[in-house]
């Protein structure tokens, strides 16, 4: 019987770590989830990462996985493996993860942005399957962007390429994160609804008021029932990303945009809008060309992407 060849493969998010044993296919074999240590050092999140690999892999007969691939929410770069910095972890900014990683587990560990690794987990598997220009937009707290171009991951010349939610459509607009303003993650994620809804209660009657700390997901319910600062919420979110993805439209000419995520979910409430404004900016030739869909691996997209990262740098 020939041996299955599999991979290491982790999402390590602000919250929880996830790491799986994933086959050449995509399936997934084994997996194991842990919080995310938040606030020791690098040390302590390098030590739970690797010890939940090495758990999967322990006392396995079968053939071992030949690569780790590991999906972390911060800037990376892939080709050293180090952390440029991490919003959401800051403790492992500036570490050569993917060194320290590989010298516990036994394996070669490969690094990538998450958002990244959710693109090419999409053309993997999912959304994008079979089709070579795609921008992946993953809104959640914040905005994360992939992009495969040509058929390939596009990375940039240092690895960080593809932050598209610090594109800018608000040069005075509300402090980003990142140190600019006006990121469209200021105006589109979840973070950003809640917001945006609190400051356009305050002129406006709303069922909002009655939920003392509203989440998105209030804010989507309220829109559902014709909240009027609901739908004004979901009406400014989507105009902006609309906004946004007219850039993206005419610099790139994709043919497909997938937008993942837990902000995915309010999909038709914001899609109308961002189509208005994509057709009142971008050229038309791009955008007769594009179609702009749903993720379709939810929550798995990053994992499977640093999966397929990992079968990829490997000989088979
Ligand atoms: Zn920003």
């Amino acid at each position: 019987m020939s041996e299955t060849p599999c991979v290491l493969a982790a999402d390590v998010g602000g919250t929880n770590l996830r790491v799986a044993l994933v086959s050449a296919a995509g399936d997934t074999l084994q997996q194991s989830e842990c919080p995310t240590p938040r606030e020791g050092d690098a040390e302590e999140l390098i030590e739970a990462l690797s010890s939940t690999a090495s758990k999967l892999i322990e006392g396995r007969s079968e053939s071992m996985p030949r690569a780790f691939g590991v999906a972390l929410a911060a800037l990376v770069n892939p080709r050293n493996g180090t952390v440029y910095s991490s919003p959401n972890l800051p403790q492992l900014d500036g570490t050569e993860i993917a060194r320290l990683v590989s010298e516990r587990v036994g394996v070669p560990v490969i690094v990538e942005n998450d958002a990244t690794a959710a693109a090419i987990g999409e053309h993997w598997l999912g959304a994008a399957k079979g089709i070579d220009n795609v921008i992946c937009l993953t809104i959640g707290t914040g905005v994360g962007g992939g992009l495969i171009l040509d058929g390939r991951p596009y990375r940039g010349v240092g690895g960080t390429a593809g932050e598209l939610g610090h594109l800018c459509v608000e040069p005075e607009g509300h402090p980003c994160g990142c140190g600019s303003r006006g990121c469209i993650e200021q105006y589109a994620s979840a973070t950003a609804i809640v917001r945006i809804a609190s400051e356009l209660q305050s002129e406006r009657s709303s069922t909002l008021k009655s939920i003392p700390e509203f989440s998105a997901r209030d804010v989507y319910n309220a829109a559902v029932k014709g909240d009027e600062v609901a739908l004004a919420t979901f009406s400014k979110m989507g105009r902006y990303l609309g906004a946004a993805i007219a850039d993206l439209i005419n610099a790139l000419n994709p043919e497909l945009i997938i937008i993942g995520g837990g902000g995915a979910g309010s999909w038709d409430q914001f899609i109308d809008h961002t189509w208005t404004e994509i057709r009142a900016r971008a050229f038309s030739a791009p955008v007769d060309a594009v179609t702009i869909v749903r993720a379709a691996l939810g929550g798995e997209a990053g994992l499977l992407g640093a999966a397929k990262v990992a079968l990829d740098r490997t000989p088979a």
